[in-house]
C-alpha cells in the first residue's frame, strides 16, 4: 500500500527503443518509445479512487513527528561484488517511523523487493529492535525505527530496466536513490543525505548537491537522485555551463558536437515554453552492463536528469542524429510533466505532445524533414485503427501498460490535430506552443499551487480558439481519431493511405504548411 502510494507522486518519464519499423522498405518510424509504466497495472481501475482516498488519510493523519523521514545513509560498495551495504538513520531519530519500505516494481522491473537483505534495525538508544518482514522490501518494527542496516543486491537487469533501476557490474553501473534508499512513507519528507565509500568513478549526482566539504551528497529529494558509477566517465558543460552531460567511454558521436545538440534543443524548448525548469539539467550517456546490439537505447528522465544507456549506431553518421532524436523527446519530460506542478495521470498529454514536440523541434533545427513528421503521422493512424474497441485516450493512460501503443499513436495524432485546429482558427496566431507556454508559466513556477492536470491542460486549451472542447473530445473518443476535418484546409491530405503535401496548397494553407515547419528546409538554406 505505501509504495503505491509514494508511486502515484513520482513524476518521471521512461522511453524504451524498439526496433526500427519498416514498411515498403522504408522507415516509417525510427522508433516507437515504449512506456513501461507497470503501476497498477493489475489493479481494477476503481482501485485508483481507493488508493487516492488512502493518501489522502495517511497525509491527513501525518503529524509533524510522523513526516520527519529525511535519512542520513552511507553505501557501501561489497568489493568483489554486485552487493551494497547501506547503513543509515532517520535524521529526526525516527520518532514514529515504525515501516521500512522499498520500491517493489519500477518502469517494468518488478522483484526490486527480493533485492533487499540482511535487514537489521535498531531504536533511538541503540538497541536492536525484532524486524518482520512482510513482504519483499516492506518490513515492520513493534517500535520506533532509529537507525536500519541491509543489503542489497545490484545485479543487472536484463538489457530492459537498466537505465530505470540501481545496478553495478564490473565496478561500473548507476545508482537510483528512489530504489535503494527507503521510501518516504505518506508525505515524509523526501530528502537524504548521502556518503558512498568503496566505488571508484561515483558521480556527480544528477538531482543532488555535492557537499565537498563533507564528502556527501545532499538530495532534496531522494527519488529524484541519481549517480553513475564509472571510472570512464567525463564531464562536458554546454550551454555556458548551465547544462552538464556525463558522457562514458569513447562513442561514434564527438562530445562537442553531443553537447552543442542538447544545448540547441533545451534552447528550443526554452524559447518555445517560455522558461526554463528549476534545475540544472544534467544527461548521463552510458553503455549498458552488457555488450548491446547496434541502435539499442533506454531512456529516463527524472526530476532535471536525463539517462541515456545506448549502443552505438551502425555508422557514424548516424550516430549523433539517434542522440538528437532523444535528447529532442526526453529534454521535453524536463518542462512537461518534470518542470510543472499537475497532478493526476496525465500520460496522454505529455507522451503524445512529447513524441509531436520533438518532430517539430526537429523540423524546426533542421534535424529532420517535413516527410519524418509526415510519415511519423501516417504510421500513427495505422497503429491507431489497431487500438482495442472503446478504448479512449483517457482509458489508455489508466491502463497504460496494456495499451502503450495506442496512449503513444492517438496521444501524437491529438496533438497534431489540436496545433493544425489552432493554427486554422486564429489565422496562424496561436499553435500547441502557446498552450504549453501558458501551462507553464501557470504551473512551472516553484510557487505554482499544485492542480488537477487534465483540468488545467483542458482550461489551457479553452484560452485559445475554443479547443478546450476539442481536446476534451479526442481524450474521451472511445474510437481511433478522424483527421477529416483537421485536413480540411490544412494544406495535407490522405492519399494511399499515406498523410501528404497537397499538390497545389491555397495561400492560406502554405501559410499553416509554412507554421508546421513545411518551408524550413528551404529558409535555412537560403540564408
Ligand atoms: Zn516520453
Amino acid at each position: 500500500m505505501t509504495t503505491l502510494i509514494r508511486l502515484i507522486k513520482i513524476k518521471y518519464s521512461t522511453e524504451r527503443g524498439l526496433p526500427v519499423i519498416f514498411a515498403n522498405g522504408r522507415v516509417l518510424i525510427e522508433k516507437l518509445p515504449f512506456y513501461l509504466f507497470a503501476v497498477l497495472k493489475s489493479m481494477p481501475q476503481k482501485a485508483d479512487i481507493t488508493l487516492i482516498l488512502l493518501a489522502v488519510i495517511l497525509v491527513a493523519a501525518c503529524s509533524g513527528q510522523l513526516c520527519g523521514q529525511a535519512v542520513d545513509v552511507a553505501i557501501k560498495a561489497v568489493p568483489q561484488t554486485e552487493y551494497v551495504e547501506v547503513t543509515g538513520r532517520f535524521a529526526d531519530g525516527g520518532k514514529d517511523v515504525r515501516n521500512l519500505a522499498f520500491e517493489r516494481e519500477f518502469a517494468g522491473v518488478a522483484g526490486l523487493g527480493e533485492r533487499i537483505s540482511d535487514v537489521s534495525l535498531s531504536a533511538a538508544d541503540g538497541r536492536k529492535i525484532e524486524v518482520k518482514a512482510f513482504a519483499p522490501g516492506e518490513f515492520a518494527a513493534a517500535e520506533p525505527i532509529a537507525g536500519f542496516s541491509y543489503r542489497v543486491r545490484l545485479s543487472p537487469p536484463k538489457l530492459a530496466g537498466q537505465a530505470h533501476v540501481s545496478w553495478l557490474k564490473d565496478g561500473r553501473g548507476i545508482i537510483f536513490l528512489g530504489d535503494l534508499l527507503p521510501l518516504p512513507l505518506g508525505s515524509g519528507d523526501p530528502s537524504a543525505r548521502v556518503t558512498m565509500s568503496g566505488f571508484a568513478g561515483v558521480g556527480p549526482p544528477a538531482g543532488c548537491i555535492a557537499d565537498v566539504k563533507d564528502a556527501a551528497f545532499l538530495c532534496a529529494d531522494r527519488s529524484n537522485g541519481v549517480i553513475p558509477i564509472s571510472t570512464g566517465s567525463r564531464d562536458v558543460e554546454a550551454g555556458n555551463g548551465r547544462l552538464l552531460l556525463r558522457i562514458e567511454g569513447k562513442w561514434l558521436f564527438d562530445d562537442e558536437p553531443a553537447a552543442n545538440e542538447f544545448d540547441d534543443v533545451f534552447r528550443h524548448y526554452e524559447h518555445a515554453f517560455g522558461g526554463t525548469p528549476d534545475c540544472k539539467p544534467t544527461v548521463t550517456i552510458m553503455r549498458f552492463a552488457e555488450t548491446a546490439p547496434h541502435s539499442v537505447w533506454e531512456a529516463d528522465t527524472r526530476g532535471c536528469s536525463i539517462v541515456i544507456l545506448s549502443s552505438d549506431t551502425p555508422f557514424r553518421s548516424q550516430s549523433l542524429q539517434q542522440l538528437g532524436n532523444l535528447f529532442r523527446h526526453e529534454a521535453f519530460h524536463l518542462w512537461f510533466p518534470n518542470g510543472v506542478k499537475l497532478s493526476g495521470r496525465y500520460d496522454w498529454f505529455y507522451e503524445g505532445m512529447a513524441l509531436y514536440m520533438s518532430k517539430k523541434a526537429g523540423l524546426s533545427l533542421n534535424r529532420i524533414r517535413f516527410d519524418d513528421l509526415l510519415s511519423s503521422l501516417s504510421t500513427a493512424i495505422a497503429f491507431d485503427r489497431t487500438a482495442p474497441k472503446g478504448l479512449s485516450l483517457a482509458s489508455a493512460t489508466d491502463s497504460r501498460w496494456e495499451n502503450s501503443t495506442t496512449l503513444y499513436a492517438r496521444g501524437l495524432l491529438a496533438a497534431f490535430i489540436l496545433d493544425v485546429e489552432l493554427l486554422k482558427r486564429s489565422k496562424g496566431k496561436h499553435s500547441v506552443e502557446s498552450v504549453l507556454r501558458k501551462l507553464f508559466a501557470d504551473h512551472g513556477s516553484r510557487n505554482a499551487v499544485k492542480a488537477d492536470a487534465t483540468t488545467a491542460i483542458l482550461e489551457a486549451f479553452s484560452a485559445f480558439d475554443d479547443t478546450g472542447r476539442l481536446a476534451e473530445s479526442l481524450l474521451n473518443r472511445p474510437e481511433p481519431l478522424d483527421l477529416t476535418n483537421t485536413l480540411e484546409n490544412s494544406g495535407m491530405e490522405f492519399s494511399s493511405r499515406a498523410l501528404v503535401v497537397r499538390r497545389d496548397p491555397s495561400g492560406r494553407e502554405k501559410a499553416i504548411l509554412d507554421k508546421l515547419g513545411y518551408n524550413n528546409w528551404r529558409k535555412l538554406s537560403s540564408r
